[in-house]
Formats: C-alpha cells, sequence, structure tokens
C-alpha cells in the first residue's frame, strides 16, 4: 500500500516514518484533517429543475487504479511521476465510451476525488494523453482533498463527499446530481444519489463502465422528469426518484447494511481494510 502525502506518493514505510518522527499516531499527517461544513438547504439551488442532470465520478477505484510499477503485471495506460516517484494508473475499460455516451445521452460531468489537487490534475492530464481527448474540458468541475470533509472515527480517517457543496458550486440542483463511487463513507450523506460500483483492480475485462453507460442512457431525463437509480444492479437499499424535497429519512446515514462494509484504501491490493486498524482511505 501506499499513500498520497502532500501531494507525493510515499510508500507505506515511509509514511510510517514520517508519523513517527511527527510524533502523529496514523500516517495521515494533521493538517489533512479537513473538516467542512456543507451549504443549508436554503443556498441550494432547487428553482432550475431543468439543469442537465450532473454525473460525478470518484478517480481511484471507479474510474482508475494507480498503483506502483510493476504491481499489476499489465501495461498501463499512462505513467506519471509524482514528488519523484513512478506510479502506474490503468483506466477502467470502457472510459473513453462512458464519456461519450453520457454527454451525447445529455448528461454533464464532473470529477471529485478525495485526493490532493496535483494527484487529480495528474490524473485528468494522464486520461486527456491516452485515451479520452478534451475530457478536463467536458467537465463542470473538479473537486478535490480541499473540498472533502475527512473525519476520524473509530480507529479510522474517512472521507466524505458532501454532495451539496458540489451542488451549490455548480449551480445544479441536489436532486439533479447523481454521484459514481467505489467507497459508500464518502456518499453517505446522499445514498439517494449514490451509483455504487465495485472497486477497479486494473483488470483487462472489468464491464461496470459499459453496464453503468447502458443504465443511465435508459434514463429519461427530461425537464421533470425525476432521476431514480433503484434500477442500477448496484443501487443502495432504499433508492428512489429524487425530487427536490428529498427524502429526509435518508439524509446524513447509509442506508441498513452498508455501514458494517469497511472502505477500501486506495491503491490497496487487499479485497477488505476490515483488519486493518490503520489504513486511511483516501479514496
Ligand atoms: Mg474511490
Amino acid at each position: 500500500m501506499v499513500y498520497i502525502l502532500n501531494g507525493e506518493i510515499v510508500s507505506d514505510d515511509d509514511a510510517r516514518a514520517i508519523a513517527k518522527r511527527n510524533n502523529a499516531a496514523s500516517p495521515v499527517p494533521s493538517n489533512a484533517l479537513n473538516v467542512l461544513s456543507v451549504p443549508s438547504k436554503k443556498e441550494l439551488p432547487d428553482d432550475n429543475a431543468n439543469e442537465p442532470p450532473l454525473i460525478v465520478l470518484d478517480l481511484d477505484g471507479t474510474i482508475l487504479e494507480t498503483t506502483l510499477p510493476d504491481v499489476r503485471g499489465t501495461k498501463p495506460s499512462y505513467v506519471i511521476r509524482t514528488g519523484g516517484t513512478l506510479a502506474e494508473t490503468r483506466l477502467r475499460p470502457g472510459l473513453a465510451e462512458f464519456v461519450d455516451a453520457v454527454l451525447r445521452h445529455g448528461y454533464s460531468l464532473a470529477v471529485w476525488t478525495a485526493a490532493p489537487r496535483a494527484y487529480a490534475d495528474d490524473m485528468l492530464g494522464g486520461i486527456e494523453r491516452s485515451t479520452v481527448p478534451h475530457f478536463k474540458s467536458s467537465l463542470k468541475c473538479v473537486f478535490a482533498e480541499e473540498q472533502t470533509s475527512i473525519g476520524y472515527d473509530r480507529g479510522r480517517w474517512l472521507c466524505r463527499k458532501e454532495l451539496r457543496r458540489l451542488a451549490s458550486h455548480t449551480r445544479v440542483p441536489l436532486h439533479r446530481c447523481l454521484i459514481v463511487d467505489d467507497t459508500p463513507v464518502t456518499y453517505a450523506s446522499n445514498v439517494r444519489n449514490a451509483l455504487p460500483v465495485p472497486a477497479y483492480k486494473g483488470g483487462r475485462s472489468d464491464d461496470v463502465l459499459p453496464q453503468l453507460a447502458n443504465f443511465l442512457c435508459s434514463l429519461n431525463i427530461g425537464a421533470g422528469q425525476a432521476l431514480d437509480v433503484s434500477g442500477w444492479r448496484y443501487a443502495p437499499h432504499g433508492a428512489g426518484p429524487l425530487t427536490a424535497g428529498a427524502d429526509p429519512a435518508l439524509e446524513g446515514r447509509l442506508p441498513e447494511g452498508a455501514a458494517e462494509r469497511p472502505p477500501l484504501p486506495m491503491w490497496s491490493n487487499r479485497p477488505s481494510a476490515a483488519t486493518e486498524d490503520d489504513e486511511v482511505d483516501l479514496t
């Protein structure tokens, strides 16, 4: 496992050495603590229901995987050098077709990663160079670590992507925003807006993005049509039509069963983080 600290990729051992040097209990530096407020309902743009729906894409585990070199044994989509360290990125198969299909169907796109801004920029540049020309210009916004709420709970660091922040920033109503993410904790405040996906592990035969594109393009997203992700094969428990008056019963908590599922750490090759008390979820 590796970490991103201050925009640099460091090994597990280096992260622990840094933590020890700083007398910290966790490899995450204290300046990573980034608990943010979210806009109130009054500040949300609910009066613009005709706005094209916005699909918010996570990066690691959702549309790509980044590892240290020679972990996977297959050709990467691109190689990056961050802070003097080489890393390989493999894009989830079908990404270019996914982007093309959802844009043609009328959605708009955004990216939200809990990783640092510099890493996000490296990834977007790599995606453009290797696979999806003009990817950056097709995005309504890019949110990164500084827009992500990071808290400490029961011995582990957790990242939350409060969709209200993004809705307020883009002026897209919350009920017209969908988030695609492999880590349930990140969308715990907006489970009805969530399109969960299995974590991408660099495989060439992965077909999640073509499936997701087919589902999204089967939805009627015209003005006045309520978005409903309950037909998605990995839909959260309790999913249903999204309306301007979102179901308050599901606000701010995970659906039943999801809370027990531990978040997967960034770039971990383990199938589960359940037994690791000291792992950091930056996905
Ligand atoms: Mg992720």
